[in-house]
């Protein structure tokens, strides 16, 4: 597969996050994301303003209309994210439901305090629902698997990506360990291949790491120019995924590019 190159497409917005242009917590702490945000679950919740990795293909800036650099530079928990957590769930109608932390951001922003995140986790505990991590600082994460059990879903983002790409993510040959930490724990495992920006890296990554996790999902670049064949990519993890008996999901994007045959 071809390298992809850094070229941006125009801006497109991601429905409702739940957060004010400057971080203010609004009625949808916990919401139900639409459009493309929606295959990442059924509700979300966004507990910081911003992110420190640095991805070069983050879309959040444009989801929540914020200043790239903002965004990256300026992470705080959201102004009393926990306190309006705790009286959503007061309301009593979100119990036994499965809540994605986090889609405009990470929920453990590297070189930040991410106590928030766990006492958001708690809350959601104890009202009975269960939660799916995403992250790309699986250290720091590892501290709450102690709250999780076989119903949550502990998830690392994985794109192939160079460090130069992304500069504030943490050294991804040691997550691994961390995911094989978690399965200890009872805690169901997942991956997202998504965006991938090396697509051999991520073949090979599937082939000699798939099976530590319970869920495979799998996306395209969108919004940036890349020069992957995302036809050929998808139908060799697809297939690679079937011949090793992998639990996977094509994201609809990808999906689409397969059917049509698409670069
Ligand atoms: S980890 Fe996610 S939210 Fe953070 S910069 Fe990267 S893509 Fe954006």
């Amino acid at each position: 597969m071809a390298n992809t190159t850094w070229h941006r497409m125009p801006d497109r917005g991601g429905g409702a996050v739940g957060v004010g242009e400057m971080g203010e917590v609004n009625v949808n702490t916990i919401y139900v994301p639409k459009g493309k945000a929606k295959e990442y679950g059924d509700y979300a919740l966004n507990i910081y303003t911003g992110c420190p990795h640095r991805c070069y293909y983050c879309f959040a800036p444009n989801v929540l209309h914020r200043d790239r650099e903002t965004f990256h530079a300026d992470v705080r928990p959201r102004k009393g994210i926990v306190e309006a957590t705790r009286k959503r769930l007061e309301q009593g109608d979100v119990t036994d439901k499965l809540i994605h932390l986090c889609f405009t951001c990470d929920p453990y922003p590297t070189g930040h305090d991410s106590t928030p995140t766990r006492e958001i986790i708690k809350l959601l505990k104890e009202r009975g629902n269960h939660v799916q991590i995403l992250t790309k600082n699986p250290a720091d994460a590892s501290r709450d698997f102690d709250l999780m059990d076989r119903n949550d879903w502990f998830g690392v983002t994985l794109t192939g990506a160079t460090v130069k790409q992304e500069p504030g993510s943490t050294n991804q040959k040691k997550w691994l360990s961390r995911i094989t930490a978690a399965r200890h724990f009872g805690i169901k495992t997942w991956v997202s291949f998504e965006p991938v920006i090396n697509a051999e890296w991520v073949l090979s990554c599937i082939a000699m790491h798939g099976e530590i996790f319970d869920k495979i999902k799998i996306g395209k670049l969108n919004y940036w120019l890349s020069e992957i064949n995302w036809s050929e990519f998808g139908t060799k993890a697809e297939a690679l995924c079937k011949e090793r008996g992998f639990d996977y999901y094509i994201k609809d994007g990808l999906r689409a590019e397969m059917m049509h045959g698409g670069r």
